[in-house]
């Protein structure tokens, strides 16, 4: 089973002046593409040829797992995205963030600083562990919360290439744009799996 770039959830302008056209071309369009062609390379012609994507996440080691898992992270990043114009959650999502961080706010700061933080390439992620409970973690380079488990809600992708292009080193500024453009709709379908 072939693995194929998945069309993103929204026009290519539609996240502009907060992330431009020009950044999803280049992140979407060559970096996400180069791990799905990498990945059908690696995987051609082994017992993992066949295997979802979730598996190869889950059980797979070195470039088979990292271009696996950076295509799965891409995947759920753009359905993170869109110009929803939501500034948070709300229902069981944000009652659950309300319970464990106090406030919406709390919690986005978490999240932000974590984003912030994580040191090199990576990917900030708010998860819920398999005893219910919410947690944000960091994973460096194209590490992937199923492998531990965890079921993923919200990812922020904190690779320079995410937005070199639109804040240059200025990671902060990219992930408080990064929180006016979250689906959260689709983080709340993600709570209710
Ligand atoms: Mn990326």
């Amino acid at each position: 089973m072939a693995h194929t770039l998945p069309e993103l959830p929204f026009p290519a302008d539609a996240l502009s002046p907060h992330i431009s056209a020009e950044t999803l071309e280049y992140h979407h369009g060559k970096h996400h593409q180069a791990y799905v062609d990498n990945l059908n390379k690696l995987i051609e012609g082994t017992g993992l040829a066949e295997a979802s994507l979730e598996d190869i996440v889950r059980t797979a080691e070195g470039g088979v797992f990292n271009n696996g898992a950076q295509h799965y992270n891409h995947s759920f990043y753009w359905k993170c995205l869109g110009p929803t114009g939501k500034d948070g959650p709300t229902g069981a999502l944000a009652a659950a963030i309300d319970a464990k961080w106090g406030s919406f706010r709390a919690f986005r700061d978490e999240f932000a600083k974590k984003a912030a933080t994580l040191f090199g390439s990576g990917w900030a992620w708010l998860v819920r562990n398999e005893d219910g409970s919410l947690e944000i973690t960091q994973e460096s380079n194209a590490g992937c919360p199923l492998t531990r488990g965890r079921t993923p809600i919200l990812t922020c992708d904190v690779w320079e290439h995410a937005y070199y292009i639109d804040y240059r080193n200025a990671r902060p500024k990219y992930i408080d744009a990064f929180f006016g453009l979250v689906n959260w709709d689709f983080c709340e379908s993600r709570f209710g799996t």
